[in-house]
């Protein structure tokens, strides 16, 4: 049971570097790199008995399988020690059956993977904890790392905070000013992380970043490094295990910096390659009309890619107009017979609204992955009949600010067309009792 696994270049696949070399491109050609596994080795197992493992170990007490990244260690990052692992139990999100919403909107079997149920409310916990463990497991080798440093649109540097806090290291970030909730703001403030706040935009934190990490004893933690991509890639395994191991039709997912749809259709891939699912589901990136390259690229067939000048948009998330992973997703794009929808201020803010009100409590990327998903029915490209896995990347809570004013009307670009504002009423059982025969009468869904 020797699995291994190293980095390759994803251009010319020709030299490899040590998981534990401080690296992010190659040597050669300054491609990005891609952890690779020895998938040979990871083929004395069959089929049947990977399932069997990860359905035994899903919320296990036997640490750190448990985990929904580590439960499937072999395949993300099996050269860890488990002293080294940095785990809160991160994975294992549930799938909901959001069938009233997909009702409502002509889709009966829509699914949504709630990643943001989450120890810092967004996916990004997946892969930093295969980061922050490599990072330990470097440390305790000998290897003189100082800090762990991230340029971030506010969910990256919580769950690098996090799980930095959690293990002892220090932690860097650098965020673009005025550009992030109050609760992103605060969660690496209250970790202990050295925050900066720059006067520029995710890009421009991104490239200072990038030149701050040139320095090895400060290692970067953006999603250029593929060990994220590593923890990121189990989504798309647990979606299909929650299945039953059955293929959905489409999986969407909103798309900034690219790294979690390359990371999804890495994981398919290997499940593919090793026999646990015969065919792959058709992939969706949705995007913000306000910071749409890949969107751009998709309509001129991938031919040309042009950074743009990212605008603002709710979804401060994906605000990013020159995505690091541009070509591997555009890989994964081509391979999974993949398309690419763009969404205004106005129907991602309304779709998550919508969707709140049959039960689920949506961040604004979300919003923009059932906008799309609502234009990719209008158009057919998406069936009615089909079997549609949206992915919500982070929980709504950590979005108070929208989520206010959207319901005061506030919100620039957007007509809120599902605002619920709480009656202002005087504190008497009659006001009360008028108010509430009133709500009979008027239809308000
Ligand atoms: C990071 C993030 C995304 C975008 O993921 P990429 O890998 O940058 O494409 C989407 N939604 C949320 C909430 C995020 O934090
Ligand atoms: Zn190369």
């Amino acid at each position: 049971m020797a699995y291994n696994c190293w980095y390759e270049c994803i251009r010319d696949r020709s030299e490899r570097y040590s998981i534990f070399d401080v690296i992010y491109r190659c040597e050669d050609c300054g491609g990005l790199l891609e952890v690779e596994h020895d998938i040979e080795a990871l083929k004395d197992r069959s089929a049947e008995e990977w399932k069997q493992l990860f359905d035994q170990r899903t919320h296990s007490k036997n640490f750190p399988f448990g985990s929904g990244v580590w439960g499937k260690k072999e395949w993300i990052a099996p050269l860890v020690r488990d002293e080294n692992i940095v785990s809160m139990y991160e994975g294992n999100s549930n799938i909901y059956n959001a069938h009233r919403f997909g009702e409502q909107i002509g889709l009966p079997d829509l699914w949504l993977k709630l990643c943001g149920n989450s120890h810092t409310g967004s996916f990004k916990d997946l892969g930093m904890t295969v980061l922050v463990s490599v990072v330990k497991q470097m440390i305790a080798e000998g290897k003189p790392i100082r800090a762990i440093a991230c340029a971030s649109t506010g969910d990256t540097s919580a769950a690098l905070a996090a799980y930095a806090a959690a293990s002892g290291i220090p932690a860097v970030i650098l965020l673009p000013r005025a550009k992030v909730s109050t609760a992103q703001l605060i969660q690496p403030i209250a970790n202990g992380a050295t925050v900066m706040s720059l006067d520029t935009d995710f890009d421009g934190c991104m490239r200072i970043v990038q030149e701050l990490t040139e320095d090895p004893s400060i290692y970067l933690a953006n999603s250029m490094n593929s060990l994220r991509i590593e923890g990121q890639k189990t989504v798309g395994i647990e979606i299909i295990q929650q299945l039953e191991w059955e293929v959905p039709d489409w999986i969407i997912l909103p798309s900034g910096n690219l790294g979690n749809v390359s990371a999804l259709g890495k994981g398919l891939l290997m499940m593919k390659e090793l026999g646990l699912i015969d065919h792959l589901p058709r992939i969706a990136c949705a995007q913000s009309a306000n910071a749409n390259p890949l969107y751009l690229s998709f309509k001129n067939d991938y031919k040309e890619f042009q950074p743009v000048q990212a605008r603002k948009t709710l979804a401060s998330a994906i605000q990013i107009g020159n995505p690091v992973s541009y070509d591997r997703a555009v890989r994964i794009l081509k391979a999974f017979d993949g398309v690419v929808e763009q969404v205004t201020e106005d129907e991602l803010a309304n779709a998550a609204a919508r969707a709140d009100r049959t039960g689920l409590y949506c961040c604004p990327h979300t919003g923009v992955a059932l906008g799309a998903l609502i234009r990719l029915l209008d158009q057919g490209i998406i069936k009615k009949n089909e079997r549609v896995v949206v992915i919500s990347t982070a929980h709504g809570l950590k979005f108070s600010e929208f989520k206010v004013q959207y319901h005061q009307q506030q919100l620039q670009e957007v007509t809120s067309r599902y605002a619920n504002p709480p009656l202002e009423l005087p504190a008497s059982y009659d006001a009360v009792v008028n108010a509430i025969d009133k709500l009979h009468l008027a239809a308000r869904f």
